[in-house]
């Protein structure tokens, strides 16, 4: 193993996902999941040069889950104690208004990510739980946080204030922060060049389209509008939340069917969106469905489509122009369907499908516009990983740590 690898980190509520790799050639020397902590049935599968390796058994925390994953690594020859890592990256969803930059992680900025946690109580502490973890098995190790919510800090006033009493506002910390704020990052720099044009000359629209779901207008570089808000919840339809609803939807809840208001927040994250309108999240399988006849999920895939539409016309006027359309993550990546129906009938605006560049399937950045278009459509695969190891490599470097 060289000395200059980082080990990512993705900690969820119930899982982490890892991979360790070179930040400047992006191979990836090894990588994995660990599912279903705190369950009876929890797992990891550990990949390291095409072969892999499983547990099975239940794992109390994120603690046990990475000593687990460390041991894993020591047995498939990769001993990262011993080896040297030169740093950890931090996936962390919410920044708030206090970090908009890769960070060096020390004890002040743990605590301030988990005073965070009133925006984001399903994944800060997770998060927090994923650095303590790896500080405490790797503690000479510099370790970087990098944020969900920092591409969009800067959003302007006007996109980023929502409608309420502005006092309330400002004393819960209460703006559209955004999040994916990586992935849109990443993808609107590999769009800048493959179309060999500085990204500061460039007015784009991005779908990210996995389980989550969020499109952003970015204009030279700098993001002007994001479709997720305080939370993760507005926007997209996504795998199981809904994305923007009619906030007089909440009360009417909480009066009519008498749920309390963290029912309502499970049931809006974990059984909304493509789950509560068709009962499955996966969108291969909401395929399937549709396949079979099945009306409503038939209607799960209309307003998915329908929403993307919104949002597409709501950006092109707010940039006034525009010159990419980009797709990514698991949808926006894999599914010609979504993307020929999301553009349907548009050419006017100078959007036009090319319907054999979009079936093909290969794997690389691609153009699927028509040639001569007047606004090119993309597919490019996200690399979160590789961003997040990116930027904790700088970090180390800048700082002369590690
Ligand atoms: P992500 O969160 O980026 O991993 O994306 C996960 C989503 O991508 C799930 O809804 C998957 O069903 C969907 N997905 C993955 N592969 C395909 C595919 N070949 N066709 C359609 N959807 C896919």
């Amino acid at each position: 193993m060289n000395d200059d690898m980082v080990l990512v980190l993705n900690s969820g509520s119930s899982s982490i996902k890892y991979q360790l790799l070179d930040p400047e050639s992006g191979v990836v020397a090894a990588s994995g999941m660990v599912d279903r902590i705190g369950e009876e049935h929890a797992g990891i599968e550990h990949q390291v040069d095409g072969r892999i390796f499983e547990h099975r058994g239940p794992i109390a925390d994120h603690a046990a889950g990475l000593r687990l994953v460390f041991q894993m690594f020591a047995e498939s020859g990769h001993d990262l104690a011993a080896a040297g890592v030169r740093a950890v990256g931090h996936r962390v969803v919410h920044g708030g208004e206090v970090f908009y930059q890769p960070t060096l992680i020390d004890d002040a900025v743990v605590a301030a990510i988990s005073e965070l946690s009133s925006l984001a109580p399903l994944h800060n502490p997770a998060n927090v739980a994923g650095i303590e973890s790896a500080r405490a098995l790797l503690p000479g190790v510099p370790q970087v946080a990098v944020f969900d919510t920092a591409f969009f800090h800067g959003l302007p006033g006007a996109a980023k204030t929502y409608a309420i009493d502005a006092k309330l506002a400002a004393a819960h910390g209460i703006r559209k922060y955004g999040f994916h704020g990586t992935s849109h990052e990443y993808v609107s720099g590999r769009v800048a060049a493959l179309l060999e044009r500085d990204p500061a000359e460039l007015n784009q629209i991005i779908f990210h389209l996995g389980n989550g779901a969020s499109a952003s207008a970015i204009r030279g570089g700098h993001p002007i509008d994001t479709t997720m808000g305080l939370t993760p919840l507005e926007g997209l339809v996504m795998g199981t939340r809904g994305g923007d609803l009619d906030p007089g939807i909440i009360a009417h809840l909480a009066r009519s069917a008498q749920l309390s208001i963290d029912q309502i927040d499970e049931m809006l994250n974990r059984n909304a969106g493509l789950k509560g309108l068709s009962g499955v999240n996966d969108f291969r399988e909401l395929q399937r469905l549709i396949d079979a006849g099945d009306a409503a999920a038939r209607l799960a895939y209309d307003v998915y489509i329908h929403r993307m539409r919104r949002y597409l016309g709501a950006y092109l006027i707010e940039l006034g122009g525009v010159d990419a359309i980009t797709f990514t993550a698991g949808v926006g990546e894999n599914s010609p369907q979504v993307r020929a129906d999301a553009l349907a009938g548009l050419s006017r605006f100078g959007i036009d499908v090319d319907p054999d560049r979009n079936v093909a399937e290969d794997r690389v950045a691609r153009y699927i516009s028509a040639p001569g278009a007047e606004i090119a459509v993309l597919v490019v695969p996200t690399n979160e990983e590789l961003a997040i190891a990116q930027a904790a490599h700088r970090v180390v470097t800048a700082q002369g740590a590690g």
